[in-house]
């Protein structure tokens, strides 16, 4: 449903950490897609927005975070297909220049308390009873035809130009459809998870890819969306030799990791690994 208008560029990354370790790293541009529809929300809104559609169902509603960079891009991709939007947020009554956005966007904002928020399923059948023609998409926009989604990332990267594949993981659904991809391709995908004591995700990963799938669970930096000065740095270097942003929340975390994997050599001379950006350069927003 939502048409590409171009596929994002791989770009050579080159860091003395790589060129040392014998270890050549490339960044799939997908934070080029859209600014507000950023990388792998893009990916994950295609399918179900497409299924929405077909239900005739009009009205979208959604759940998430302050910070989330996936309300920001249902607002916007509701705008931009005439759907209504409605997230139901999770704590107390705030503003923030992201939510400015989902407003502006057209989402009715709905905050819950905590407690409540754990019962999603039971805020939702409450809406649904007096608003007609709703459809659910989950936190963070997770599921299988998001992870269906994520399986197009790969789509015109040929057999056998890298030997791994490398994102973040926040919820687990992009790397899922990553890996169905790679398997196709002949790739090693691998997550990096930015969640502190998330293991258990291995197993929700695993049954909704289909694969058992290596997540490094060493590289959260303290937890969700927790930064330090050792990563706003790497966030500075990284910007003044390539060129490219990252976000602290997910992809400067994934980074740093293949550079501290590069660096143990984890990954045997001759890999070539594409990581993938999956935007999210508006969570900046949080850090200032
Ligand atoms: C949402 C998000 C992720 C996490 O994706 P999951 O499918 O939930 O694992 C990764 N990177 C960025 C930039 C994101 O905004």
């Amino acid at each position: 449903m939502l048409e590409l208008s171009f596929e994002p560029p791989v770009e050579r990354i080159k860091l003395p950490a790589f060129t040392q370790n014998g270890v050549e790293v490339f960044m799939k541009r997908d934070d080029m897609i859209h600014p507000f529809i950023s990388g792998n929300k893009w990916r994950k809104l295609n399918f179900v927005l497409e299924d929405a559609r077909k239900l005739n169902k009009t009205h979208l509603v959604s759940f998430g975070g302050a910070y989330s960079n996936h309300l920001v891009a249902l607002a916007c991709a509701g705008a931009m297909y005439a759907f209504k939007t409605t997230a139901f947020i999770r704590g107390e009554e705030v503003n923030n220049p992201m939510l400015a956005l989902c407003r502006l966007y057209g989402m009715t904002l709905i905050f819950v308390s905590r407690e409540a928020y754990r019962n999603k399923q039971d805020i939702y059948a409450e809406f649904a009873t007096s608003n007609p023609h709703t459809y659910f998409i989950d936190e963070g926009g997770k599921g299988e035809l998001a992870a269906k989604g994520c399986e197009d990332i790969l789509k015109l990267v040929d057999t056998g130009t890298f030997s791994h594949v490398v994102c973040a993981v926040g919820t687990g659904t992009t790397l899922a459809g990553l890996a169905r991809a790679a398997n196709k391709k002949n790739m090693i995908p691998e997550g990096i998870c930015v969640l502190k004591g998330a293991e258990e995700m291995d197993k929700e990963i695993a049954v909704l890819s289909g694969f058992d799938i290596k997540v490094h669970h060493q590289f959260h930096r303290g937890g969700y969306a927790k930064t330090d000065a050792e990563l706003l740095n790497f966030i500075k270097h990284f910007a003044q030799h390539t060129g490219i942003l990252l976000d602290q929340v997910y992809t400067a975390k994934m980074m740093m990791a293949i550079e501290q994997l590069s660096e143990e050599k984890y990954y045997p001379a001759g890999s070539r690994i594409l990581a993938i950006h999956t935007g999210g350069l508006l969570g900046m927003l949080s850090a200032i």
